[in-house]
C-alpha cells in the first residue's frame, strides 16, 4: 500500500506538555505537524493532579528550589538539567498563565501548595487537583491557535526516517485503519512521554508505553539511564486499570501514612516523616507491607480539613467516593501501596531528532523526586 507523504518544517511527535509546548514555539519558525497516537488530550499531562513546583512564590527563589531538588536527588542530578528547571521554571508557569492557564488564587495572589522534599509551598495548581487537565487545555488552545501547527490525532509514530545518518522524517501508522504516512521534516522532536503501562500496575495511560524509547534505539541511539525508575509511594490499591493515584500533595496538606495498627511510620525512616523524597517514603510503605505480611498501608486524611479536602481535591474526593472510600467520613481512608514510577531515558540526538518531556533529554525529575527505590515484586508506574 502507498504512503501518503506529508512535507513540513518540524514535526513534533506527542501531544502532552513538552510536544505542544515545543510545537507552539517552533510554529514561528515554519509549518509543524503535531502528531499524537490516541486523542489529543490523552496524555498523562492531563492527568497531573497535584501541581507544578516551581519558585514563584515571594519567599522563595530559585536557588532554594535548586538545592532541594539536589539534595532529594541524592547526588545523583544533573545539575545543569536542574538549573534550567529551577531557573526558568518561574518564567515558563508564567508564559502558561499569559497564555490563560488559570491556576488557583485568592484574591488575585497565586496560591502555593507544599510538597514532599520542598522546604517551602511551591506548587501551583488549578482547580484544586486537576492541574495537569487546566495546563493541557491551555497548551491545545494556543497551538489551536497557531495558523502553522497542523494537528495529526491517531497518528502512531512507528519509525524514524533515517537518510545519510540524519533523521529524515517519521513513518505514521494511522490507528485505526493501519494506512501509513510519510512526513518529511527538517528536525523531528520526540516527546512521546514515558514508559510506565509497560508495568503490570500503573497509574500513567495507556498510551505511556516508551514509544520515543524505542522510536531512538530503533534508530540507532543509545538509551542512558534505564535503571532509573521512578516510585511513586501512593496509588489507591483497589480494582481497575490503570491505578488511581493519589497526588502527594495530599501528604503536603496533612495527611498521614499508617500502617495496619494505625501507627504513624515515616518519622521511623526520615526526618522530613510523610514529606520525606517520594523514593524515601515508597521504601518505608514497601518495607511496612513487608512487615504485615504483605497487607497495604493507609493513608489517614484526618488531619486535614474536610473543608481543605473539598477545596484542594475535589477530582481525588470524587474519585475516591467513587471506588467506594470516603476519607471525609472514616478515620483511616484510604489503602494505598508503594508503586514504582515512570522510566525515564535519555536519547541521544541522531540528526535533527531530539527528546523532550518524559520522553528525554535530562536528568532532573529523579532530583526532583527523589532516585528510584528498590523493585517491588509487582510493579507500578507513575508519570
Ligand atoms: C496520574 C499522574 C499524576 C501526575 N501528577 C503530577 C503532578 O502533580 N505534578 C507534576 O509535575 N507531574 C505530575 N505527573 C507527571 C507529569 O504528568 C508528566 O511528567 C508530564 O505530563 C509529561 O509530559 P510529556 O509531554 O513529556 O508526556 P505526556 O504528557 O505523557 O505526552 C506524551 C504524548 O505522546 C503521545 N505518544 C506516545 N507515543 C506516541 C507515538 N508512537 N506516536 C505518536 N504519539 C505518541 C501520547 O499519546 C501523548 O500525547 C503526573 C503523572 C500522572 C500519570
Amino acid at each position: 500500500m502507498d504512503s501518503q507523504v506529508i512535507s513540513c518544517d518540524h514535526v513534533v511527535i506527542g501531544s502532552g506538555i513538552a510536544g505542544l509546548w515545543t510545537a507552539i514555539h517552533l510554529a514561528e519558525r515554519g509549518s509543524v505537524a503535531v502528531l499524537t497516537k490516541s486523542t489529543l488530550r490523552e496524555s498523562s499531562t492531563e492527568y497531573a493532579q497535584g501541581g507544578i513546583a516551581v519558585a514563584l512564590c515571594p519567599m522563595d527563589t530559585p536557588e532554594l528550589h535548586e538545592q532541594d531538588t539536589l539534595e532529594a536527588g541524592a547526588g545523583l542530578c544533573d545539575e545543569p538539567a536542574v538549573r534550567v528547571l529551577t531557573q526558568e521554571g518561574p518564567q515558563a508557569v508564567q508564559e502558561l498563565i499569559d497564555r490563560g492557564a488559570q491556576f488557583d488564587r485568592e484574591n488575585g495572589t497565586l496560591l502555593y501548595g507544599r510538597e514532599a522534599a520542598h522546604r517551602t509551598t511551591r506548587i501551583v495548581h488549578a482547580y484544586g487537583d486537576a492541574t495537569g487537565a487546566e495546563v493541557e487545555r491551555t497548551a491545545i488552545e494556543a497551538a489551536g491557535e497557531l495558523p502553522t501547527i497542523t494537528t495529526y490525532e491517531e497518528s502512531a509514530a512507528a519509525e524514524l526516517i533515517i537518510a545519510d545518518g540524519e533523521c529524515a522524517g517519521v513513518e505514521v501508522v494511522r490507528i485505526p485503519g493501519g494506512q501509513r504516512m510519510r512526513f518529511i521534516a527538517n528536525s523531528v522532536l520526540i516527546a512521546t512521554g514515558g514508559a510506565g503501562s509497560l508495568f503490570l500496575y500503573s497509574t500513567n495511560p495507556p498510551v505511556a508505553t516508551a514509544d520515543g524509547m524505542a522510536l531512538a534505539l530503533r534508530a540507532g541511539c543509545a538509551l542512558q539511564d534505564m535503571e532509573f525508575v521512578q516510585f511513586h509511594p501512593t496509588a489507591l490499591a483497589s480494582e481497575g486499570y490503570p491505578k488511581f493515584l493519589i497526588s502527594e500533595a495530599v501528604r503536603g496538606e496533612g495527611a498521614v501514612l499508617v500502617n495496619s495498627e494505625g501507627r504513624a511510620f515515616m518519622g521511623e525512616y526520615h526526618q522530613l516523616a510523610d514529606l520525606a523524597p517520594r523514593d524515601v517514603v515508597a521504601r518505608a510503605i514497601v518495607s511496612e507491607m513487608r512487615k504485615q505480611g504483605g497487607q497495604h498501608v493507609r493513608l489517614d486524611f484526618s488531619p486535614i480539613p474536610a473543608a481543605r479536602i473539598k477545596e484542594r481535591f475535589p477530582g481525588i474526593l470524587d474519585e475516591l467516593r467513587k471506588r467506594g472510600f470516603d476519607p471525609l467520613h472514616s478515620a483511616k481512608a484510604v489503602c494505598v501501596w508503594g508503586v514504582r514510577e515512570l522510566r525515564r531515558a535519555r536519547g541521544q540526538p541522531a540528526g535533527q531528532q531530539l527528546t523532550a518531556g518524559r520522553a528525554g533529554v535530562r536528568q532532573t525529575h529523579r532530583g526532583d523526586n527523589g532516585p528510584t527505590g528498590p523493585s517491588t515484586r509487582r510493579p507500578a508506574a507513575e508519570g
